[in-house]
C-alpha cells in the first residue's frame, strides 16, 4: 500500500454531472494493482470533506489507473471539478481484489451502475467469459461496454425503465441465463453493484451452485482496517470491508 501525489490526465464527464472516468498517473500504484482493489482519495487539500473517499481501479494503463464514479453527494460532486493537471492525494492499492478464476471455469460478470467499473478491470486479466450482465435504472446508467469488446463476449443489459436492453433487473438476465448454460464445467459469477443486486447474485448463485465473489461497496472509513467502521457480519464474524473485503465469497457473507 502506497500514499502518492497522483497528477490527474483527465477528469471526463461521461454524463452530465452524473458519471465521469478518472484518469491519474501513478507508476507504483499502476504497477501493484489487481483486478477488485480500490484506492482511498482525498478529494482536495481542504478540511472538508475530511475522509477520504474509496473508488475501484477501473482499468490501468502502463503508468495510469482510470477510476469510474458517480456524483451522489459532496465528495464526488468536487472531484467532478477537480482538473487535468491537479494533484491528488492517493492511497492503494487496497483491499483484497478478485480471486482469478480457474481456466477450466465458466465466468460471468453481473454488474449494476457504476459497479462495472471494477468489473472492467478483471475482464482485463480473463481469458474468456461467456457472458457479461450490466443492469441500471435506465441507459443513463449503461457504462464502460467497450471495455470488454476484448473478451468477445455477449454483454446482455436491463434497465429499470425499459430504455435500454431487457425491462428489470440485472438479476433477472442472470436467472434466465444459467439454466441455458449446458456445461460440465463449473460456473463463476463475480458481481459488484448495489447490496440489494448482490444479494439476489448471491441467492441466485447458490440455486444453481454456482461459486460466487461479490464485491462490497460499503461505507468505508479509514480503509486500512483500523477503525472497523465497514465492518460486515459474516459466517466468520465480523469482516472488514477494506481490508478483508471488498471482495467475499457470497457463501460467507450473512445477508
Ligand atoms: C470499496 C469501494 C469501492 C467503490 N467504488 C466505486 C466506484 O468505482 N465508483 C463509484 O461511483 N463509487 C464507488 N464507491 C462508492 C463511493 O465511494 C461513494 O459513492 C462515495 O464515497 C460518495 O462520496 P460523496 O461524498 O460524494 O457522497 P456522500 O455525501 O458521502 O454520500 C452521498 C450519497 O451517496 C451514497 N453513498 C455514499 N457512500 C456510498 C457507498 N460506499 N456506497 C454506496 N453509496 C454510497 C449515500 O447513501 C448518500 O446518499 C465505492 C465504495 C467502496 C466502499
Amino acid at each position: 500500500m502506497l500514499q502518492v501525489k497522483a497528477r490527474i490526465i483527465e477528469n471526463k464527464e461521461l454524463l452530465p454531472e452524473t458519471y465521469y472516468r478518472l484518469s491519474l498517473k501513478t507508476p507504483p500504484i499502476a504497477r501493484l494493482a489487481k483486478p477488485g482493489q480500490f484506492v482511498h482519495l482525498r478529494v482536495n487539500e481542504k478540511i472538508f470533506p475530511l475522509l477520504r473517499r474509496p473508488f475501484s481501479i477501473h482499468s490501468v494503463h502502463k503508468e495510469n489507473i482510470q477510476i469510474l464514479y458517480k456524483v451522489t453527494g459532496a465528495g464526488t460532486g468536487i472531484l467532478s471539478r477537480r482538473k487535468k493537471d491537479e494533484l491528488l492525494d492517493v492511497i492503494g492499492p487496497l483491499g483484497n481484489g478478485y480471486r482469478l478464476p480457474d481456466k477450466r471455469t465458466k465466468v460471468i460478470l453481473v454488474a449494476g451502475g457504476a459497479g462495472v467499473a471494477s468489473l472492467c478491470f478483471l475482464s482485463q486479466r480473463l481469458a474468456s467469459c461467456p457472458a457479461v450482465l450490466i443492469g441500471g435504472r435506465s441507459k443513463r446508467d449503461i457504462l464502460g461496454r467497450d471495455k470488454f469488446k476484448r473478451l468477445k463476449t455477449k454483454i446482455k443489459i436491463s434497465t429499470e425503465d425499459g430504455s435500454l436492453g431487457k425491462k428489470g433487473l440485472v438479476t433477472d438476465l442472470l436467472q434466465e441465463l444459467l439454466p441455458t448454460l449446458h456445461s460440465p464445467l463449473p460456473t463463476v459469477i463475480y458481481a459488484c453493484g448495489p447490496m440489494k443486486m448482490l444479494k439476489e447474485t448471491a441467492k441466485i448463485a447458490e440455486r444453481h451452485r454456482a461459486l460466487c465473489y461479490v464485491s462490497l461497496e460499503e461505507f468505508i472509513v479509514c480503509g486500512v482496517g483500523a477503525c472497523q467502521g465497514c465492518a460486515v457480519r459474516t459466517k466468520n464474524g465480523y469482516k472488514r470491508v477494506c481490508k478483508d473485503g471488498p471482495v467475499f465469497d457470497s457463501k460467507e457473507i450473512i445477508w
